[in-house]
Parts: C-alpha cells; sequence; structure tokens
C-alpha cells in the first residue's frame, strides 16, 4: 500500500512538470514556427500520458489476488511498461518522420529571447524530474517509475538540443533543426526499444537475480543439519510477489517430524527475511559413509571430464535397494544432454556393477 501511494505520488508530480512543460512549449513553438520545440512539446505530453497509465497500472496491480487470479494482479505493471514504451515508440517514430521532412524541406525558425529562456528553464525542470522519478523507482522497485524516469532525461537532452539548433541558427543563419531531430529521434527509439525488453523480458520470465539466489543459498545453508541448498526456482508475479521452491540435502537418519519443525521454520524465515514463498523439498545425504564416499569419489572424477556439467547434487545410496539417486545441471548450451546423462550413468554402471543409477537432469534456473 504505502509502495502504491508513493508510485502514484511521483507520477502525480510528473503529470503536473509534463502538463506545465507541454503548455509552454506549443506557445513557443508555434510562436517561433520551430518544429522541433512542437515535436519536443508533444514528446512530453507522451511523458504525461505515460503517467497516467503508471497510475493506472499501478493501481490494478495493487489489488487483492482473487479465487480466478490467485498469485494476484502484479504482472499488469510490466503491461502497463510495454504500454509506456510502445508510447515512446509511436513518439520517436513520428519525430523522426517529421525531422526527414524539415530535413529535406528545411524553413527558417524565429526564435526570441524569452522562448530560449523558456526552453532552458524546461531542460532543468526535466532533468530534476527525471532524476527524482528515477530514484523513486529504484527505491520502490517500480519499473515503470524507472522507464518513465530515464524518459524524462532523455527528454531534456532532446530540449537542450533544440536549444542549441536555435543557437546555430541564430549565430550561422543555419537551420540544422531536421537533422539535429533525426538524432533524438534515434535516442527516443532507443529508449522505447531498451524499455520494451526490459519489461517483455520480465512477463516472459527471467533468471533469478544473482546476488538474491547467493542470498537465499546462504541463508538456508545456515540452518543446523542443512547439508546444501540446490534448485531455487522463483517465479515473480509483479515486483511484489515471488514464489519458488528450493531442495536441501539433510542426513538421512533425520526423522519425519524433524525434517517437518526444519522445513517450516525455514520457509517462515524465509517469507519473513525475503517476502518469498517458498517451498522446501528435501534430499536425504547418506550418514554411514564408507563405500559411499567412494562411489561419490569416482561419480565427480567421472563428472570433471564433462565441462557442460556444472553441477551434481542431491547423491544418495539406497543400500537396501542398491539404487544411487543424483541430481545433474548442464548447461543450457549442451546440445546433447541426454547422451552426456547416459553416458556418465554406463560409465558408473561399469564400475558399480551391482548398483542402478537414477539420474535426474534439472534445469539451470540460478546461480
Ligand atoms: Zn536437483
Amino acid at each position: 500500500m504505502e509502495r502504491e501511494k508513493a508510485i502514484v505520488k511521483v507520477s502525480v508530480v510528473g503529470i503536473g512538470v509534463n502538463a506545465v512543460l507541454v503548455a509552454f512549449k506549443l506557445a513557443v513553438g508555434f510562436l517561433a514556427g520551430s518544429i522541433a520545440i512542437v515535436l519536443d512539446g508533444v514528446n512530453n505530453l507522451t511523458d504525461a500520458l505515460s503517467s497516467v497509465v503508471t497510475i493506472v497500472g499501478t493501481r490494478l496491480a495493487g489489488k487483492a489476488p482473487d479465487k480466478k487470479h490467485p498469485y494476484g494482479y502484479g504482472k499488469i505493471e510490466y503491461i502497463s511498461s510495454v504500454t509506456v514504451a510502445v508510447i515512446i515508440l509511436l513518439a520517436g517514430l513520428t519525430a523522426f518522420r517529421e525531422s526527414l521532412e524539415k530535413t529535406l524541406h528545411p524553413t527558417a525558425a524565429n526564435y526570441s529571447a524569452v522562448s530560449l529562456i523558456v526552453i532552458a528553464a524546461a531542460v532543468a525542470a526535466k532533468l530534476a524530474l527525471g532524476r527524482y522519478v528515477r530514484s523513486a523507482g529504484k527505491t520502490w522497485h517500480s519499473e515503470s517509475l524507472i522507464a518513465s524516469g530515464t524518459d524524462a532525461v532523455m527528454d531534456a537532452i532532446i530540449s537542450l538540443s533544440t536549444l542549441i539548433a536555435a543557437g546555430i541558427s541564430m549565430a550561422f543563419d543555419l537551420s540544422v533543426e531536421g537533422v539535429l531531430g533525426l538524432v533524438i529521434s534515434v535516442f527516443i527509439l532507443k529508449a522505447g526499444i531498451e524499455i520494451l525488453s526490459s519489461s517483455m523480458g520480465q512477463l516472459i520470465g527471467e533468471r533469478v537475480d544473482s546476488a538474491l539466489a547467493g542470498e537465499l543459498k546462504d541463508f538456508i545453508g545456515k540452518y543446523p543439519s542443512v547439508l546444501g541448498a540446490y534448485d531455487l526456482s522463483l517465479h515473480q508475479y509483479g515486483p511484489e510477489r515471488l514464489i519458488g521452491s528450493v531442495h536441501i540435502e539433510l542426513p538421512d537418519d533425520m526423522t519425519a517430524r524433524e525434517i517437518h519443525g526444519l522445513t517450516r521454520q525455514i520457509a517462515e524465515d524465509v517469507y519473513c527475511a525475503f517476502g518469498i514463498v517458498l517451498t522446501v523439498g528435501v534430499y536425504a545425504s547418506n550418514t554411514a559413509d564408507g563405500a559411499f564416499a567412494d562411489m561419490k569419489r569416482t561419480l565427480t572424477d567421472i563428472l570433471r571430464e564433462y565441462p557442460e556439467v556444472l553441477q551434481m547434487h542431491g547423491f544418495y545410496v539406497d543400500a537396501e535397494k542398491k539404487l544411487v539417486y543424483f541430481d545433474l545441471i548442464i548447461d543450457f548450451k549442451a546440445e546433447n544432454k541426454a547422451e552426456i546423462e547416459s553416458d556418465i550413468i554406463r560409465r558408473m554402471q561399469e564400475r558399480f556393477g551391482e548398483y542402478e543409477f537414477a539420474a535426474v537432469l534439472d534445469s539451470d534456473v540460478s546461480d
């Protein structure tokens, strides 16, 4: 709720500042007959529109989960970021077309001192706004605020270049507005594409942030009797809802009662510390060693010959069933994953004929 209010407040400030800028720039642009300044104003109009989209997106995303959407509405924020990106792309395309026209058929603009002062003030206002919105976006993990903050900084640069173009035009009687407009449009388009790919990436589903994965595994690894944490998998349903699972290795002489207490405790502590809903799965680890240590060493030695194998975990020998379990994480880039797996199993079987080997191929979902 606090986050939602903060984002809405920042967006309202953005709308207010942009509305004032649009009014001034359109007036100055039309009076001076400068298409660059008019375009600049239109560009600010898209920003105000983006802020409206951000507010609506945040409000909708904050809706409580219900029966039909049990994971909440958080992903709507990514969709509003995509919408903002599309608005920026459209503005970029329009700017490009207008500038091309202006390059081919240049017309002289007529700037007054007042109009130059207005533009200079607009540059300063936009820079300040951009920094303010961006830092709020980082504080509240809002992809759309960061996007509109970045956009505002880009716009300040655009306004600055219209100022420079006016200067050049006044000093040398030379119209560079068109060429400048083309360069500006490319920057606008680039910003749009970057925001689009970032928010689309989050909609598609991305790898768990490496630092977070490390922190979580360290956190879980500190519990007594936890021998290792593996297969951390997280799904993001908006910036504030993370759901996932992890596997931990425990000594095979622990009782269900002990495991129950431990896994419940881990899930609860992880939720309190990280706000993540985590399901904890269990691998057994042999407490009675001896021969098995030798088998594990042999497996480790064999794996050394396969650089594609990134990790092996969950090694467990069921002595009664003569069954050996282990999980392999093979690089996504490796094309012959199944071949590598069966190769390794075959080599283990040759060495330890009386055992069967049950390997599982895990996906390389986190660092
Ligand atoms: Zn595994």
